[in-house]
Formats: structure tokens, C-alpha cells, sequence
């Protein structure tokens, strides 16, 4: 057995639910453990250890970022109504990654996994469309209640060296419902400086987008700090790079993002990143061809599948029936924060694992060995063949020790 590569700086883990808890498994056994030597910090943010903690485990992970600068986090379950009922929990905790992302700040990079035998729904798409989604604040982090009956709703605003000043927002005829968003000046500059950083980086152009002509404070105000901060710090190095930033209307964006080429990124905030990642992955095949990173501007990184816990699947898989469940996103979780991990402890032999994980992964796609999400889109060639869970990794196992041991 070939000697294992050192990862030099601890890892943090956060392990998740159901059906991606199953595949997370699977991965560290075929993929990781078997060449990887690695110090991994562990939080177990399965939905009834945070209930045991009273979610003092997930505030733990996202120190434990805060400390080593890269996290690695499976999908988890945001308990709603039935969650609390189905595992028996204290309440309905708050989304992890929503707690996670409010202690890093930052902004969530989402970006297709394109393979060469699987085309994109929009015809026109040639190149990955990245989505860069703000990760603080608006609906994540809002105060909402029920207007029992009729009454004034005011808010009040009070200076932290002055006086309450109480402005009037809606005379309630009768019952209804109320949702206040708020978001900060400086997580703003930090999404347009992470966006722009970003688009150079890769050399596409960016653009951004936000309902600015309903909303002319709030996301006006987005768009006035990504001009001001493009002016500023931006405007030459993007003319010598050959790319462009542009601000339209979200609903302009929209329309044009479909009859575009690709190969942008899309900056969004928080709740329209959310929905349209979504899309996007979906229409480049499947909610597992996504990855998603989160970038702190204080240089921590989360890397993370796009996707749910697959529940159905796991429901499955509990009554022993087969399962396909894609793998994919959960491996370039993995995959994007070793490479990171090596890039900061400059450490070439990680990041050139990390790539060949990648490859590995993709080659089995392109072999035609997939899972059933992607056997439905696929290229239909009669070497295609359908693999459960299992099967699909064990399949990029082989590809991969070929890869690194010939
Ligand atoms: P989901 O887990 O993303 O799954 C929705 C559907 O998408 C699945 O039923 C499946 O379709 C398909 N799908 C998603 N990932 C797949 C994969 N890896 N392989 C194959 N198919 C895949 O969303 P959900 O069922 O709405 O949510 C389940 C739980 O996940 C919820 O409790 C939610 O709170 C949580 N969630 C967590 C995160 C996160 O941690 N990042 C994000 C979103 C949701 P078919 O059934 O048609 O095969
Ligand atoms: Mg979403």
C-alpha cells in the first residue's frame, strides 16, 4: 500500500442526516481514509445531536471553522413541524448552514458540475453559470409574527447614543401576518468584494441583480455599494482583464441569463441565490451537479453540497429498498476543501488528490456509470448503465486508484 498524503492543518467535519449522512459514510471509507492521513475535527450535526446540545454543536463547527479556516459539512435537516414530531426534538431548531452563515459571514459560491455527455435544459448554455449568493441576513435572519387582529404595526428605531424614534409602518384593517429583514453595510461590502474578487479570479464577468426598482432603499441600496465599490477598487483591473460587471433588474436578469452563453457569475442576495442555484443546478442536470463554498471575508471556508438530506431516498434505503442517490456534490465538498486546505498549507501533493478526486468522479459519469438522476438526462449510448449509491461510489473508487496508484 502506497504511503498516505499528509493533510497538514486539521480539518473541520460536520456530518449531517438521512440520506446524505449514509453516502458521507461511504466517501471517508472508499474515497478519503484509504490515501489520506488527516487530523478531522468532528461535529456530529445529525438532527438529534444539536437536539441533545440544544444546538451548542453547531455553534461549536462554526468556531471550530473560525479557528482551522476550512469546514466540510454534509446536508442537514432543518426541522419544521413534522421533523419535531418525526425524531421527538425539544423545538424547531434553526437551520444549521443559516447559524453557520451568520457566524462566518460571507458569500456562498455556487457553481454546475458540467460533464461532457450530459447537456444543459437551456440549449443555449455553454459554460457553467456560477451563482454567487450573499450569505447574511433578509429572510434567513428576519423577525416575523402573526398580526392577531386589527391594530397599527410600528417599529421602532432606537440609536444606541440617542433617542426611540417609533415610525409607522401599516394600519392593520384585520389579521395578517408581519416579516422585517434587516442586513448590515459591511456584510454588503464584503459580498460585492468577494464577488469581484471572485470574477477576476476566474476571469468571467459578473453581474449582479436585485429588485431595486420596488425596493428603493434596501436593495437599491445593494446595488449603490456594489457601484461605489466597483468604481473604486475595480473598475481597471477588470478593463485589463477583458471582463465587464453589469448591474439590470432581476427580472431583466432572468430573461437574459437564458438566452446567454454562461460562463458569468451571477451575484444574487440571500433568498434569490437560494431559489435560483437551485434552478440552475437543476436545469444542468441535477441538484447533486452543484457545488456550493462559502467564503468568508475573514479567509474561512465551508464547502458543502447544494442539496437536501434526499429524504425520500432515505426512506428507502431505511425499508431496505435500493437506493440511487448521486453522490457527486458531497465528493466535490470534500474534493474543494482539501484543495483548499492545500492551497493554505501549500501542501501540492493535497491539491493534486483533490483534483484527481474530481476527475475520478467525472470520468465515471463520462464512462456512462451513473446514478438514476443522471441516467435520465444522459446521452443515451448502450454502454450507460444505472448504479445504486453504493455502486456510483465504488465505481469512482476503482477510477480513482487508477488515477493515483496506475
Ligand atoms: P433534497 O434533499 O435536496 O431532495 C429533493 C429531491 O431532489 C430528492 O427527492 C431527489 O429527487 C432529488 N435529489 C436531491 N439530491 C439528490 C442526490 N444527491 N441524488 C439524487 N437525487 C437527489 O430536498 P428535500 O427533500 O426538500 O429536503 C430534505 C431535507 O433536507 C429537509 O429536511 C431540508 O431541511 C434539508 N435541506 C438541507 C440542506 C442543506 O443542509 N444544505 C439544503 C436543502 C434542504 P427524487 O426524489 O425525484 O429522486
Ligand atoms: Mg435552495
Amino acid at each position: 500500500m502506497a504511503k498516505k498524503i499528509k493533510v497538514k492543518t486539521t480539518l473541520v467535519e460536520m456530518d449531517g442526516d438521512e440520506m446524505t449522512r449514509v453516502m458521507w459514510q461511504m466517501i471517508k471509507e472508499k474515497l478519503l481514509f484509504p490515501y489520506l492521513e488527516m487530523d478531522i475535527d468532528y461535529y456530529d450535526l445529525h438532527v438529534k445531536h444539536r437536539d441533545d446540545t440544544d444546538d451548542q454543536v453547531t455553534i461549536d463547527a462554526a468556531r471550530a471553522i473560525q479557528k482551522y479556516g476550512v469546514g466540510i459539512k454534509c446536508a442537514t435537516i432543518t426541522p419544521n413541524e413534522d421533523r419535531v414530531e418525526e425524531y421527538k426534538l425539544k423545538k424547531a431548531w434553526k437551520s444549521p448552514n443559516g447559524t453557520i452563515r451568520a457566524m462566518l459571514d460571507g458569500t456562498v459560491f455556487r457553481k454546475p458540475i458540467f460533464v461532457s455527455n450530459i447537456s444543459p435544459a437551456v440549449s443555449s448554455w455553454k459554460k457553467p453559470i456560477t451563482i454567487g449568493r450573499h450569505a447574511y441576513g433578509d429572510v434567513y435572519s428576519n423577525f416575523e409574527m402573526r398580526i392577531p387582529a386589527a391594530g397599527k404595526l410600528e417599529i421602532v428605531f432606537t440609536p444606541s447614543d440617542g433617542h426611540a424614534n417609533s415610525i409607522p409602518v401599516f394600519d392593520f384593517p384585520s389579521k395578517g401576518i408581519v416579516q422585517v429583514n434587516h442586513n448590515l453595510e459591511e456584510s454588503i461590502v464584503s459580498f460585492a468584494r468577494a464577488c469581484f474578487t471572485y470574477a477576476l479570479s476566474e476571469k468571467i464577468d459578473l453581474w449582479f441583480s436585485t429588485k431595486d426598482t420596488i425596493s428603493k432603499i434596501y436593495d437599491a441600496g445593494f446595488r449603490e455599494i456594489f457601484d461605489v465599490e466597483f468604481e473604486k477598487n475595480w473598475k481597471d483591473k477588470f478593463k485589463k482583464a477583458g471582463i465587464e460587471y453589469f448591474f439590470t433588474l432581476i427580472d431583466d436578469a432572468v430573461a437574459r441569463i437564458m438566452k446567454s452563453e454562461g460562463g458569468m457569475l451571477w451575484a444574487l442576495k440571500n433568498y434569490d441565490g437560494d431559489v435560483l442555484s437551485d434552478m440552475i443546478a437543476s436545469a444542468c442536470g441535477s441538484l447533486a451537479m452543484m457545488t456550493s463554498v462559502l467564503v468568508s471575508p475573514n479567509g474561512w471556508y465551508e464547502y458543502e453540497a447544494a442539496h437536501g438530506t434526499v429524504q425520500k431516498h432515505y426512506y428507502k434505503h431505511l425499508n431496505g429498498e435500493d437506493t440511487s442517490s448521486n453522490s457527486m456534490a458531497l465528493i466535490f465538498a470534500w474534493s474543494g476543501g482539501l484543495r483548499k486546505r492545500g492551497e493554505l498549507d501549500k501542501t501540492p501533493d493535497v491539491i493534486n488528490f483533490a483534483d484527481k478526486l474530481e476527475k475520478a468522479a467525472i470520468a465515471t459519469v463520462e464512462g456512462g456509470t451513473m446514478t438514476g438522476d443522471l441516467l435520465a438526462l444522459a446521452e443515451k449510448k448502450s454502454s450507460n448503465k444505472k448504479v445504486n449509491t453504493q455502486g456510483f461510489i465504488d465505481a469512482i473508487a476503482q477510477n480513482l486508484q487508477k488515477m493515483l496508484h496506475g
